[in-house]
């Protein structure tokens, strides 16, 4: 049924965990980094102190879709 293929919440949660956490984000099944890209732009000026990540994995095309506090500058 599911021919979008995701992850589940336990993967998602790893997932986010590592990219807090400062490390590149590898897939949970494929065991390879995960393309990053920003969400956004143009929505800016509502105040929200979040940022929204949407991580892809090359291989199997999963993808994590996850808000992240915005504690530090770039
Ligand atoms: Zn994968």
């Amino acid at each position: 049924m599911a021919d979008r293929a995701q992850y589940d919440a336990t993967e998602q949660a790893g997932i986010r965990d590592a990219f807090v956490r400062g490390d590149a984000p590898l897939c949970p099944r494929c065991h390879v980094a995960m393309t990053q890209r920003p969400i956004g732009g143009g929505s800016f000026g509502l105040g929200y102190a979040r940022r929204r990540e949407w991580l892809i994995c090359p291989r199997c095309r999963r993808s994590a879709i996850f808000d992240v506090r915005r504690g530090t500058r770039n």
